[in-house]
């Protein structure tokens, strides 16, 4: 164990020292017994930030409910805990029993975004960990896992094995065959020879040209493991509350979104299974908001069922129920008017585009009535301030359709203001959000380039002049320069590792934190490798070229990818695969 002295002594030195302490409600602390495999759940960001993610929850839950192993976490620490866990010798260690990462049997990080990339490195080296998976003879095996995880190649130097898809089931098997494999003899070699052959593990050490590793998905999500309670955190986390995952996939197709197509076939869990999960995580946690996770939650086959009966149930407990990605077309009146009574908050709308034609090029299946009736529904509920969410630089993007954002949110202004003075309940005020487009990985517009940089600044300029004209109108944007490296980290090759690593050395990490970012560090970085940034996020992909990411397969066909693109020039829109198979390449095995 590390020295708990010198971590109290060190503690109140540093800013929310909560984030290093464990001990929260719910946290499982478990009595190592010999023969036990010790796994380390690391999240390569704040606490705050890993505490509310769902599938590290799952995971940790899942097992420590196994007998012969122990999960623990840890997160990464900010620069003031790191300077003085260095100065006491004190390496990177696990909440749950101050155990160093370097003593157990696997280390998981979660791969949710490019931007926690050096936080890997940065939690390795406070761990004692060589970065390099081919200097590694002994200690744990370094495992990922997460969204980040189906383009491995920039980080696959670091890590032994990447896990490919939904990890309920594949965790497991790869602590079945860890069980099996350990003792006096263990040969990590051997181990991840034989890793490499459960469907789903891709160990790039051992991975020969022209391989491809198969996603794992489970197939019946209402059976798939979910735990009954989470850690109530200590400190302040980004969602504070609990969550309950309603389905996985989504059928809608968006070209641009990289989850809708990583996480087909949709799969739901029954209404009763998702009550009796909400009913047993609030009892042991005592959170006071409940969340229905899913890509689009609208399109939950039982949604307002579902809604009605937690709404029903949990609103005598002062528990509310919030939607966070519910669909502008899905939102019906009732629902609205429901959702207000439990909780006077804002809606969120995502549009995405302003115009039809360009919301045609990226599938985004709602037209503008769709969202002017949403807003009237919100406002007529009593809202007051809405979201407006959109995208900038979208393959085929003109300033036609800039004007069009401008335009759509000046309509549902207006929407505000027609409905009588005396029923409105304040004034209104309207967030517009605005991101640049990321091209990803299994997307339609996986081969398109970026935007130039220089070009997404001024479009913003040019949004943010129009939107300045529109009072209540709150347009905050500027460009950021992780749009770009998400660029560049999201389709990267493996000259990247070289990159990141040299990033790291010079200082980056917490990159997705403003305040820690480091722009002379990656500007170094890539000059060093004789790598441009911009030339690697603006370069467009031929259709015939092998990408990097031809070593996974994640089950939807390139070939309908490149149709889907062709559509999209077209302007053509294809319909939601509920009301009809499109032909994805899952073929009958997403029934
Ligand atoms: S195989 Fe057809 S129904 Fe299944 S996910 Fe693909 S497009 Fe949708």
């Amino acid at each position: 164990l590390i020295d708990i002295k010198k971590l109290e002594k060190i503690l109140p030195k540093v800013e929310r020292p909560a984030r290093y302490i464990g001990g929260e409600k719910n946290s499982v602390v478990k009595e190592y017994k010999e023969g036990m495999t010790r796994f380390l759940f690391a999240f390569p960001d704040a606490y705050e930030i890993g505490m509310s993610h769902l599938g590290t929850a799952i995971l940790y839950y899942e097992t420590n409910e196994r007998e012969d192993c122990i999960a623990e976490r840890t997160y990464a620490p900010f620069p003031d805990m790191q300077a003085e866990m260095k100065a006491a010798g004190i390496p990177l260690y696990s909440l749950e029993s101050y155990t160093p990462a370097a003593e157990f049997d696997f280390i998981g990080f979660n791969l949710s975004y490019e931007m926690c990339y050096t936080n890997i490195l940065y939690m390795l080296e406070l761990a004692g960990i060589p970065l390099r998976s081919k200097d590694r003879t002994e200690g744990p095996i370094i495992v990922a896992g997460g969204t980040c995880a189906f383009n491995p190649e920039p980080l696959r130097d670091f890590i032994d094995i990447f896990l490919i898809g939904d990890g309920e089931e594949l965790n497991m098997e790869l602590l079945d065959l860890y069980n099996e494999h350990k003792g006096e003899n263990f040969s990590r070699q051997a181990f991840l020879e034989a890793a490499k052959n459960i469907e789903g593990c891709y160990v790039p050490m051992l991975a020969k040209p022209g391989e491809r590793v198969r996603k794992r998905y489970v197939k019946d999500l209402d059976k798939a493991y979910f735990p009954s309670k989470f850690i109530v955190p200590l400190t302040a986390a980004v969602h504070d509350r609990a969550t309950i995952e309603i389905m996985r996939g989504c059928t809608r197709g968006c070209r641009f979104c990289q989850a809708g197509f990583l996480y087909r076939p949709v799969r739901e869990r029954k209404l009763k299974t998702l009550c009796e999960q909400a009913d047993s995580i609030i009892n042991a946690t005592g959170f006071e908001e409940i969340s229905l996770n899913s890509l689009s939650s609208g399109d939950y086959s039982a949604i307002q069922p579902l809604a009605f009966a937690l709404i029903d149930g949990l609103e005598s407990r002062h528990v509310s129920v919030s939607l966070p990605s519910l669909r502008v077309d899905s939102f019906d009146e009732e629902y609205a008017k429901k959702m207000q009574d439990v909780k006077k908050s804002g809606f969120t709308f995502a549009p995405e585009a302003g115009t039809q034609r360009l919301r045609d090029v990226i599938n985004k299946n709602v037209t503008e009535e769709d969202v002017l009736k949403s807003a009237r529904m919100a406002f007529e509920s009593g809202a007051t301030t809405v979201k407006l969410y959109f995208m900038i630089g979208l393959p085929t993007e003109t300033d036609e359709d800039l004007d069009g954002i401008a335009d759509l949110v000046s309509k549902v202004r207006s929407v505000f203001y027609s409905i009588p003075k005396e029923e409105r309940r304040g004034s209104l005020k309207i967030n517009v959000s605005a991101s640049s487009f990321v091209p990803k990985p299994f997307t339609p517009f996986q081969w398109c380039a970026q935007n130039p940089e220089e070009e997404l600044r001024r479009k913003q300029r040019y949004l943010k002049d129009k939107l300045s004209k529109l009072k209540g109108v709150n347009f905050s944007s500027h460009f950021s320069p992780l749009s770009l490296l998400e660029a560049v980290f999201a389709r990267g090759d493996k000259r990247l590792n070289n990159v990141l690593e040299s990033a790291f050395k010079k200082g980056a990490k917490f990159d997705s934190w403003h305040e820690h970012f480091s722009t002379e560090a990656w500007q170094e970085a890539f000059a060093e490798a004789g790598l441009d940034m911009h030339e690697l996020a603006e370069t467009s992909y031929d259709f015939d070229e092998e990408l990097p990411w031809d070593v996974i397969d994640c089950l939807v066909d390139k070939r309908y990818l490149k149709k889907e693109y062709d559509t999209a020039m077209k302007e053509t829109t294809t319909r939601d695969c509920r009301q009809g198979c499109t032909g994805c390449g899952f073929g009958g095995r997403c029934k």
